[in-house]
């Protein structure tokens, strides 16, 4: 059995519950509890708050965690990162009153800095010789420059919202994050590691199919090398007979955001009944 460490609410929650339902994982139906089993598949799960994940990996009572780079790189516990999940994207930025009137990252020297992530900003300072007064504040950190506690903050962006109604300006990416998988630093069991592996196969498989789209038409024959000549698919698409011979219905794979041109170009030349479909997981 893998314990897997996730967060129990909160901004990673229900994307970590897709990937894994994705992955075919389905979890024994109990009420919200901290450990909670699958009823297909190894693995059980261990619900947390992100900050204790970290942690939880480093110490062994979980085997692997889902969480945030932030987190991990913030908390620097002895764990590592087994690859990137592509969810809860978002960045630790520097930012300052929007009047401020900013050259560069010298801006910072003298001054105070409000921000949940001390660890990550005292790196990132030292790196550029900075010399600033860190002041570590749990939550709401984008209010502190308005109400006098801080010159600037060191927080997390994604859309940049909450900086405008906060009259801040974003002034320097400091990291690009997302929820990573991580692990513990020694190897696992032999038995864990072959569920892991597992685990990571069908990860993959659910990533590769991600943005991607099954797509089906007919196609008349004379216009069959206009739609190839269209259609990027993985490898050649299939085309397969249909009943009446001057027909055949073509099947590929586009990517999401072709998808509009393609079929716009498709239609012009004559393909129709054009069929889209979701695919659940790809093995190249
Ligand atoms: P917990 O109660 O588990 O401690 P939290 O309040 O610390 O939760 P959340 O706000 O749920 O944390 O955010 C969890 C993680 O999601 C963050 O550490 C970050 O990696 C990511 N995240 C935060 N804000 C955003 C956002 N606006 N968009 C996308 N991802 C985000
Ligand atoms: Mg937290």
């Amino acid at each position: 059995m893998l314990r897997i460490a996730v967060q129990s609410k909160g901004r990673l929650y229900e994307e970590t519950m897709e990937l894994l339902k994705a992955a075919g994982i389905k979890l024994v139906a109990v009420k919200r509890t901290l450990l909670v089993p699958s009823r297909n598949f190894p693995v059980e799960l261990l619900f947390l708050r992100d900050d204790d994940i970290p942690d939880s990996v480093a110490s062994g009572t979980a085997d692997i965690g889902i969480v945030g780079l932030n987190e991990v790189l913030e908390k620097k516990k002895d764990v590592k990162q087994i690859r990137p999940l592509g969810f809860s994207k978002c960045r630790l930025s520097l930012a300052i009153p929007k009047e401020a009137d900013y050259k560069g990252v010298e801006w910072f020297n003298g001054k105070k800095i409000a921000t949940s992530y001390p660890e990550i900003l005292s790196d990132f300072l030292a790196k550029n010789n900075i010399k600033a007064d860190i002041h570590v504040i749990s939550g709401s950190v984008e209010i502190a420059p308005g109400i006098g506690l801080a010159d600037g903050i060191f927080d997390i962006v994604s859309s940049g919202s909450t900086l405008i109604s906060n009259n801040l300006r974003e002034v320097e990416v400091v990291l690009p994050s997302e929820a990573v998988l991580i692990g513990g630093t020694n190897d696992l069991d032999d038995e864990k590691q072959a569920i892991l592996n597992e685990l990571l196969f069908r990860i993959e498989a659910v990533k590769e199919a991600e943005n991607k789209k099954y797509v089906l038409m007919n196609v008349p024959r004379e216009k069959l090398q206009a739609v190839l000549a269209i259609l990027p698919g993985i490898k050649s698409p299939t085309v397969l007979p249909l009943a009446d011979e001057n027909w055949c219905s073509v099947h590929t794979v586009l990517e999401e955001k072709k998808l509009w041109t393609c079929i716009n170009a498709l239609k012009a030349v004559g393909a129709t009944g054009i069929l889209v479909l979701n695919i659940e997981e790809m093995v190249l």
